[in-house]
Protein backbone atom coordinates (compact mmCIF):
# COMPACT_ATOMS: atom_id res chain seq x y z
CA UNK A 1 0.00 0.00 0.00
CA UNK A 2 1.10 3.55 -0.78
CA UNK A 3 -0.35 5.00 2.78
CA UNK A 4 -1.45 3.60 6.04
CA UNK A 5 -2.98 5.84 8.72
CA UNK A 6 -2.31 3.47 12.07
CA UNK A 7 -4.44 3.40 15.28
CA UNK A 8 -7.35 5.26 14.04
CA UNK A 9 -10.93 5.60 15.77
CA UNK A 10 -12.90 5.43 12.51
CA UNK A 11 -15.86 8.05 13.12
CA UNK A 12 -18.38 6.08 11.88
CA UNK A 13 -17.09 2.08 13.81
CA UNK A 14 -17.95 3.42 16.81
CA UNK A 15 -16.31 1.51 19.49
CA UNK A 16 -14.16 -0.61 16.90
CA UNK A 17 -10.62 0.08 17.12
CA UNK A 18 -8.18 1.22 16.79
CA UNK A 19 -7.78 0.55 13.10
CA UNK A 20 -5.42 1.12 10.62
CA UNK A 21 -6.91 2.87 7.26
CA UNK A 22 -4.86 1.55 3.76
CA UNK A 23 -4.73 3.63 1.21
CA UNK A 24 -3.66 3.00 -2.06
CA UNK A 25 -4.00 4.59 -5.70
CA UNK A 26 -5.70 7.31 -3.71
CA UNK A 27 -8.55 5.15 -2.74
CA UNK A 28 -9.13 3.46 0.45
CA UNK A 29 -8.00 0.27 -0.33
CA UNK A 30 -8.79 -1.91 3.39
CA UNK A 31 -9.98 -1.09 6.76
CA UNK A 32 -7.66 -3.50 9.47
CA UNK A 33 -4.40 -4.21 11.20
CA UNK A 34 -0.89 -4.50 10.70
CA UNK A 35 -1.00 -2.98 6.49
CA UNK A 36 2.41 -2.68 5.62
CA UNK A 37 3.04 0.53 3.35
CA UNK A 38 5.17 2.70 1.77
CA UNK A 39 3.87 6.26 4.08
CA UNK A 40 2.73 5.54 6.95
CA UNK A 41 1.07 8.05 10.31
CA UNK A 42 0.07 7.01 13.74
CA UNK A 43 -3.06 8.27 14.96
CA UNK A 44 -2.46 7.36 17.95
CA UNK A 45 -5.93 6.40 19.01
CA UNK A 46 -7.20 9.58 17.56
CA UNK A 47 -11.03 9.97 15.55
CA UNK A 48 -10.68 9.67 11.64
CA UNK A 49 -13.29 10.31 9.48
CA UNK A 50 -13.83 10.66 5.34
CA UNK A 51 -13.36 14.57 5.61
CA UNK A 52 -15.82 17.67 6.98
CA UNK A 53 -18.45 18.40 4.43
CA UNK A 54 -19.66 22.68 4.24
CA UNK A 55 -23.20 22.08 2.15
CA UNK A 56 -23.51 26.14 2.66
CA UNK A 57 -21.05 28.16 2.03
CA UNK A 58 -20.93 31.83 0.23
CA UNK A 59 -17.76 32.31 -0.95
CA UNK A 60 -18.43 34.91 -3.28
CA UNK A 61 -19.36 37.15 -0.84
CA UNK A 62 -16.81 36.51 2.05
CA UNK A 63 -14.47 39.04 3.73
CA UNK A 64 -16.02 42.07 2.62
CA UNK A 65 -17.47 43.41 6.30
CA UNK A 66 -15.14 45.87 6.14
CA UNK A 67 -17.00 47.62 2.95
CA UNK A 68 -20.04 48.01 4.29
CA UNK A 69 -20.95 50.55 6.92
CA UNK A 70 -21.93 49.46 10.47
CA UNK A 71 -24.99 48.38 11.27
CA UNK A 72 -26.83 51.66 12.56
CA UNK A 73 -30.06 50.19 15.66
CA UNK A 74 -31.23 46.78 15.22
CA UNK A 75 -32.96 46.48 12.06
CA UNK A 76 -30.22 45.02 9.24
CA UNK A 77 -31.09 43.84 5.87
CA UNK A 78 -27.71 42.49 4.85
CA UNK A 79 -28.74 42.04 0.74
CA UNK A 80 -29.95 45.91 0.72
CA UNK A 81 -26.41 46.74 2.33
CA UNK A 82 -24.45 44.04 0.25
CA UNK A 83 -26.19 44.96 -3.49
CA UNK A 84 -24.36 48.42 -4.24
CA UNK A 85 -20.93 46.84 -3.71
CA UNK A 86 -21.73 43.64 -6.50
CA UNK A 87 -20.99 45.79 -9.74
CA UNK A 88 -17.50 46.54 -8.37
CA UNK A 89 -16.74 42.86 -7.78
CA UNK A 90 -13.78 41.66 -10.17
CA UNK A 91 -13.22 37.90 -10.95
CA UNK A 92 -9.41 38.98 -10.24
CA UNK A 93 -11.17 40.50 -6.86
CA UNK A 94 -13.59 37.50 -5.72
CA UNK A 95 -10.80 35.37 -6.88
CA UNK A 96 -8.59 36.29 -3.34
CA UNK A 97 -11.58 36.84 -1.12
CA UNK A 98 -12.72 33.51 -1.80
CA UNK A 99 -9.57 31.85 -2.18
CA UNK A 100 -8.89 33.35 1.34
CA UNK A 101 -12.07 31.33 3.14
CA UNK A 102 -11.19 27.92 1.13
CA UNK A 103 -7.77 27.66 2.49
CA UNK A 104 -9.28 28.36 6.10
CA UNK A 105 -11.63 25.78 5.21
CA UNK A 106 -8.76 23.31 4.18
CA UNK A 107 -7.09 23.93 7.16
CA UNK A 108 -10.46 23.22 9.57
CA UNK A 109 -10.55 19.74 7.66
CA UNK A 110 -12.88 20.42 5.05
CA UNK A 111 -12.17 18.00 1.94
CA UNK A 112 -15.71 18.82 0.07
CA UNK A 113 -18.09 21.90 -0.12
CA UNK A 114 -20.98 23.58 -1.77
CA UNK A 115 -20.58 27.02 -2.68
CA UNK A 116 -23.88 29.21 -3.17
CA UNK A 117 -22.72 31.46 -5.76
CA UNK A 118 -24.71 34.72 -6.54
CA UNK A 119 -25.49 35.32 -10.36
CA UNK A 120 -27.59 39.02 -12.06
CA UNK A 121 -26.77 41.76 -13.93
CA UNK A 122 -24.66 43.83 -11.49
CA UNK A 123 -21.88 40.96 -10.73
CA UNK A 124 -23.10 39.27 -14.07
CA UNK A 125 -20.99 35.77 -14.54
CA UNK A 126 -17.78 36.94 -12.83
CA UNK A 127 -18.44 35.33 -9.66
CA UNK A 128 -18.81 32.73 -11.46
CA UNK A 129 -15.83 32.70 -13.23
CA UNK A 130 -13.55 32.91 -10.23
CA UNK A 131 -15.39 30.10 -8.84
CA UNK A 132 -14.38 28.05 -11.34
CA UNK A 133 -11.30 28.99 -11.39
CA UNK A 134 -10.73 28.72 -7.74
CA UNK A 135 -12.41 24.91 -7.96
CA UNK A 136 -9.38 23.98 -10.62
CA UNK A 137 -6.92 24.96 -8.93
CA UNK A 138 -7.27 23.84 -5.30
CA UNK A 139 -9.07 20.20 -6.98
CA UNK A 140 -5.71 18.80 -5.31
CA UNK A 141 -7.24 19.73 -1.52
CA UNK A 142 -11.23 19.51 -1.89
CA UNK A 143 -14.34 18.85 -4.19
CA UNK A 144 -15.92 22.44 -4.57
CA UNK A 145 -19.17 22.58 -6.20
CA UNK A 146 -20.95 25.56 -7.66
CA UNK A 147 -25.33 26.64 -6.20
CA UNK A 148 -26.18 29.48 -8.38
CA UNK A 149 -28.87 31.52 -7.46
CA UNK A 150 -30.49 34.96 -7.31
CA UNK A 151 -29.53 37.08 -4.27
CA UNK A 152 -31.64 40.40 -4.87
CA UNK A 153 -34.64 38.84 -6.49
CA UNK A 154 -35.40 36.76 -9.84
CA UNK A 155 -38.95 37.96 -11.28
CA UNK A 156 -38.03 41.68 -10.32
CA UNK A 157 -35.01 41.59 -11.55
CA UNK A 158 -34.97 41.20 -15.18
CA UNK A 159 -31.67 39.65 -17.02
CA UNK A 160 -31.32 37.61 -13.73
CA UNK A 161 -33.12 34.22 -15.01
CA UNK A 162 -30.95 34.61 -18.60
CA UNK A 163 -27.39 34.63 -16.60
CA UNK A 164 -28.58 31.73 -14.24
CA UNK A 165 -29.45 29.63 -17.31
CA UNK A 166 -26.09 30.72 -18.39
CA UNK A 167 -24.12 29.08 -15.53
CA UNK A 168 -26.09 26.24 -16.12
CA UNK A 169 -25.17 25.78 -19.76
CA UNK A 170 -22.04 26.27 -18.35
CA UNK A 171 -22.17 23.28 -15.77
CA UNK A 172 -23.51 24.66 -12.59
CA UNK A 173 -24.55 21.14 -11.21
CA UNK A 174 -27.47 22.97 -8.26
CA UNK A 175 -29.27 26.06 -8.34
CA UNK A 176 -30.64 27.94 -5.01
CA UNK A 177 -33.22 30.33 -4.40
CA UNK A 178 -33.48 33.17 -1.84
CA UNK A 179 -37.53 33.78 -2.46
CA UNK A 180 -37.71 36.14 0.66
CA UNK A 181 -35.71 39.14 -1.41
CA UNK A 182 -37.81 38.44 -4.15
CA UNK A 183 -40.94 40.90 -4.83
CA UNK A 184 -42.78 37.83 -6.04
CA UNK A 185 -41.74 34.82 -3.41
CA UNK A 186 -44.16 32.70 -4.46
CA UNK A 187 -43.28 33.51 -8.34
CA UNK A 188 -39.34 32.84 -7.75
CA UNK A 189 -40.03 29.24 -5.90
CA UNK A 190 -42.57 27.79 -9.36
CA UNK A 191 -39.83 29.11 -11.33
CA UNK A 192 -36.42 28.04 -9.38
CA UNK A 193 -38.94 24.61 -9.65
CA UNK A 194 -39.22 24.68 -13.22
CA UNK A 195 -35.92 25.89 -14.38
CA UNK A 196 -34.37 22.78 -11.83
CA UNK A 197 -37.01 20.19 -14.11
CA UNK A 198 -35.93 21.52 -17.51
CA UNK A 199 -31.91 21.37 -16.98
CA UNK A 200 -32.04 18.40 -14.20
CA UNK A 201 -30.33 20.13 -11.87
CA UNK A 202 -30.73 19.86 -8.10
CA UNK A 203 -32.69 22.58 -5.66
CA UNK A 204 -31.07 24.26 -2.90
CA UNK A 205 -32.85 27.25 -1.66
CA UNK A 206 -32.63 30.02 0.97
CA UNK A 207 -36.32 29.52 2.90
CA UNK A 208 -38.29 30.74 5.75
CA UNK A 209 -35.89 33.28 7.43
CA UNK A 210 -38.01 35.91 10.09
CA UNK A 211 -40.36 36.47 12.44
CA UNK A 212 -43.66 34.95 11.29
CA UNK A 213 -43.91 31.21 11.51
CA UNK A 214 -47.44 31.18 9.99
CA UNK A 215 -46.46 32.69 6.53
CA UNK A 216 -43.46 29.98 5.88
CA UNK A 217 -42.48 28.56 2.41
CA UNK A 218 -41.48 25.71 3.30
CA UNK A 219 -45.51 24.17 2.28
CA UNK A 220 -44.95 25.69 -1.41
CA UNK A 221 -41.81 23.44 -1.54
CA UNK A 222 -43.18 20.28 0.09
CA UNK A 223 -45.97 21.08 -2.64
CA UNK A 224 -43.75 21.40 -5.92
CA UNK A 225 -41.31 18.62 -4.58
CA UNK A 226 -43.93 16.19 -4.85
CA UNK A 227 -45.79 17.27 -8.10
CA UNK A 228 -42.52 16.95 -9.59
CA UNK A 229 -40.63 13.99 -7.89
CA UNK A 230 -37.76 15.96 -6.76
CA UNK A 231 -37.50 13.77 -3.84
CA UNK A 232 -33.74 13.74 -2.57
CA UNK A 233 -32.79 16.63 -4.64
CA UNK A 234 -34.24 19.34 -2.51
CA UNK A 235 -32.56 21.22 0.26
CA UNK A 236 -33.93 23.76 2.55
CA UNK A 237 -31.27 25.97 4.15
CA UNK A 238 -31.54 28.24 7.06
CA UNK A 239 -35.45 27.27 7.64
CA UNK A 240 -35.21 29.83 10.84
CA UNK A 241 -39.01 29.71 11.16
CA UNK A 242 -38.93 26.16 12.63
CA UNK A 243 -37.18 27.85 15.93
CA UNK A 244 -40.52 29.43 16.91
CA UNK A 245 -42.81 26.28 16.55
CA UNK A 246 -43.80 23.92 19.30
CA UNK A 247 -41.47 20.74 19.38
CA UNK A 248 -44.68 18.82 18.42
CA UNK A 249 -45.60 20.62 15.66
CA UNK A 250 -42.31 21.07 14.18
CA UNK A 251 -41.47 17.11 14.67
CA UNK A 252 -44.96 16.32 12.49
CA UNK A 253 -43.65 18.84 9.89
CA UNK A 254 -40.15 17.42 9.75
CA UNK A 255 -41.92 13.80 9.43
CA UNK A 256 -43.49 15.29 5.74
CA UNK A 257 -40.08 16.82 4.98
CA UNK A 258 -38.11 13.44 5.65
CA UNK A 259 -40.81 11.95 3.61
CA UNK A 260 -40.76 14.28 0.41
CA UNK A 261 -37.40 13.50 0.21
CA UNK A 262 -36.40 17.37 1.71
CA UNK A 263 -33.34 17.76 3.68
CA UNK A 264 -32.54 20.70 5.58
CA UNK A 265 -28.87 22.88 6.37
CA UNK A 266 -28.79 24.55 9.45
CA UNK A 267 -26.50 27.91 9.40
CA UNK A 268 -26.48 29.04 13.11
CA UNK A 269 -24.03 31.50 12.94
CA UNK A 270 -26.30 33.95 10.59
CA UNK A 271 -29.74 33.35 11.80
CA UNK A 272 -28.05 33.86 15.83
CA UNK A 273 -26.95 36.77 13.93
CA UNK A 274 -30.20 38.37 11.79
CA UNK A 275 -32.71 36.35 13.66
CA UNK A 276 -34.67 38.40 16.69
CA UNK A 277 -34.32 41.79 15.56
CA UNK A 278 -37.83 42.92 15.76
CA UNK A 279 -36.93 42.97 19.38
CA UNK A 280 -35.03 44.45 21.96
CA UNK A 281 -34.62 42.04 24.67
CA UNK A 282 -35.61 38.31 25.49
CA UNK A 283 -33.85 38.17 21.86
CA UNK A 284 -35.94 34.54 20.08
CA UNK A 285 -32.73 32.52 19.18
CA UNK A 286 -33.65 31.46 15.79
CA UNK A 287 -31.31 28.43 15.53
CA UNK A 288 -33.80 25.40 13.85
CA UNK A 289 -33.39 22.18 16.29
CA UNK A 290 -31.47 19.74 14.17
CA UNK A 291 -30.96 17.60 16.11
CA UNK A 292 -35.21 17.07 16.33
CA UNK A 293 -35.39 17.48 12.45
CA UNK A 294 -32.68 14.62 12.16
CA UNK A 295 -34.61 12.19 14.80
CA UNK A 296 -38.22 12.63 12.57
CA UNK A 297 -36.15 11.62 10.03
CA UNK A 298 -34.59 14.36 8.06
CA UNK A 299 -31.22 14.58 6.60
CA UNK A 300 -29.69 17.48 8.31
CA UNK A 301 -26.23 19.16 7.69
CA UNK A 302 -24.36 22.36 9.88
CA UNK A 303 -22.96 24.90 7.43
CA UNK A 304 -21.24 28.01 8.12
CA UNK A 305 -23.06 30.17 5.29
CA UNK A 306 -21.14 33.76 5.97
CA UNK A 307 -17.72 34.46 6.76
CA UNK A 308 -17.06 38.13 7.46
CA UNK A 309 -19.64 39.82 5.49
CA UNK A 310 -22.93 41.48 6.47
CA UNK A 311 -25.46 38.96 7.23
CA UNK A 312 -22.15 37.22 9.39
CA UNK A 313 -19.69 39.89 10.71
CA UNK A 314 -17.67 36.17 11.83
CA UNK A 315 -16.35 33.50 10.83
CA UNK A 316 -13.06 30.57 10.75
CA UNK A 317 -14.94 28.15 8.66
CA UNK A 318 -14.73 25.95 11.44
CA UNK A 319 -17.16 23.41 11.34
CA UNK A 320 -16.78 21.74 14.29
CA UNK A 321 -16.99 25.30 16.03
CA UNK A 322 -20.86 25.49 13.90
CA UNK A 323 -21.70 22.13 15.46
CA UNK A 324 -20.30 23.29 19.03
CA UNK A 325 -22.36 26.62 18.64
CA UNK A 326 -25.56 24.71 17.46
CA UNK A 327 -25.26 22.75 20.75
CA UNK A 328 -24.92 25.53 22.89
CA UNK A 329 -27.63 27.42 21.41
CA UNK A 330 -30.24 24.55 21.09
CA UNK A 331 -28.62 22.88 24.75
CA UNK A 332 -27.59 19.91 23.46
CA UNK A 333 -25.58 17.97 25.98
CA UNK A 334 -26.47 13.88 25.36
CA UNK A 335 -23.24 11.78 24.14
CA UNK A 336 -25.80 10.59 21.48
CA UNK A 337 -27.02 13.60 20.45
CA UNK A 338 -23.22 15.50 20.15
CA UNK A 339 -22.64 12.22 17.79
CA UNK A 340 -25.25 13.26 15.88
CA UNK A 341 -24.20 17.00 15.10
CA UNK A 342 -20.75 15.35 14.12
CA UNK A 343 -22.42 13.28 11.52
CA UNK A 344 -24.19 16.27 10.40
CA UNK A 345 -20.93 17.56 9.31
CA UNK A 346 -19.76 14.32 7.71
CA UNK A 347 -22.06 11.62 6.52
CA UNK A 348 -25.13 13.12 6.66
CA UNK A 349 -24.03 15.87 4.77
CA UNK A 350 -22.79 13.44 1.97
CA UNK A 351 -26.34 12.17 1.92
CA UNK A 352 -27.67 15.88 1.47
CA UNK A 353 -25.15 16.68 -1.57
CA UNK A 354 -26.04 13.16 -3.04
CA UNK A 355 -22.00 11.79 -2.42
CA UNK A 356 -21.96 7.84 -3.72
CA UNK A 357 -18.49 8.01 -2.60
CA UNK A 358 -17.82 9.27 0.94
CA UNK A 359 -16.97 8.12 3.96
CA UNK A 360 -14.47 5.24 5.37
CA UNK A 361 -14.72 2.42 3.18
CA UNK A 362 -12.83 -0.06 0.80
CA UNK A 363 -13.26 1.95 -2.64
CA UNK A 364 -13.83 5.07 -1.57
CA UNK A 365 -11.82 8.57 -2.64
CA UNK A 366 -9.04 8.34 0.77
CA UNK A 367 -10.20 11.70 1.77
CA UNK A 368 -9.03 11.14 5.44
CA UNK A 369 -8.69 13.71 8.41
CA UNK A 370 -6.99 12.82 11.90
CA UNK A 371 -9.02 15.04 14.06
CA UNK A 372 -7.60 15.78 17.92
CA UNK A 373 -10.33 13.83 19.64
CA UNK A 374 -11.10 10.60 20.76
CA UNK A 375 -15.13 10.57 20.04
CA UNK A 376 -17.22 12.57 17.68
CA UNK A 377 -18.81 13.72 20.97
CA UNK A 378 -15.23 14.97 22.36
CA UNK A 379 -14.74 16.91 18.83
CA UNK A 380 -18.02 18.28 18.96
CA UNK A 381 -18.26 19.69 23.16
CA UNK A 382 -14.30 20.90 23.18
CA UNK A 383 -13.92 21.97 19.73
CA UNK A 384 -10.88 19.97 18.97
CA UNK A 385 -8.83 20.92 16.12
CA UNK A 386 -8.09 18.54 13.09
CA UNK A 387 -4.06 17.57 12.73
CA UNK A 388 -3.77 16.20 9.39
CA UNK A 389 -6.13 16.13 6.30
CA UNK A 390 -5.46 14.16 2.95
CA UNK A 391 -6.92 14.55 -0.07
CA UNK A 392 -7.43 11.38 -2.51
CA UNK A 393 -4.52 9.60 -0.28
CA UNK A 394 -1.88 12.70 -0.68
CA UNK A 395 -1.28 15.08 2.49
CA UNK A 396 -3.07 18.33 2.05
CA UNK A 397 -2.23 19.77 5.85
CA UNK A 398 -0.50 19.39 8.85
CA UNK A 399 -1.80 21.25 11.94
CA UNK A 400 0.74 20.16 15.02
CA UNK A 401 -0.68 20.67 18.58
CA UNK A 402 0.19 23.14 20.84
CA UNK A 403 3.24 22.13 23.17
CA UNK A 404 3.48 23.65 26.96
CA UNK A 405 7.40 24.59 27.85
CA UNK A 406 7.45 24.26 31.99
CA UNK A 407 10.22 25.12 33.75
CA UNK A 408 12.69 22.40 33.77
ZN1 LIG B 1 -26.68 31.22 2.37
Amino acid sequence: MDLVIRNACPAERPGEGPLDIGVEGGRIAAIGRDFAAAESYDARGRLVCGGLIETHIHLDKSRIADRVPPPQGRRVNPVTMTAPLKQHFTVEDVYARAEATLRECLVNGTTRLRTQLEIDPAVELRSFEAMRSLADDYKWAIDLEICVFPQDGLTNYPGTEELLVAALMQGAPVLGGAPRYDSDARAQIERIFALARKYDVDLDLHLDVGDDPTQMHIYQVLELTERYKRGGRVVAGHMAKFSLLPPAELAALARRLADAGIAVTVLPATDLYLMGRERDHAIVRGVADANLLAANGVTCSLSSNNILNAATPYGDCNLIRMANLHANVLQVAAPADLRALFGMLTDQSARLLNLKDYGLAPGNPADLVVIDAATPEQAIAEIRPPLAVWKRGRRTVTRHPPELHPPA
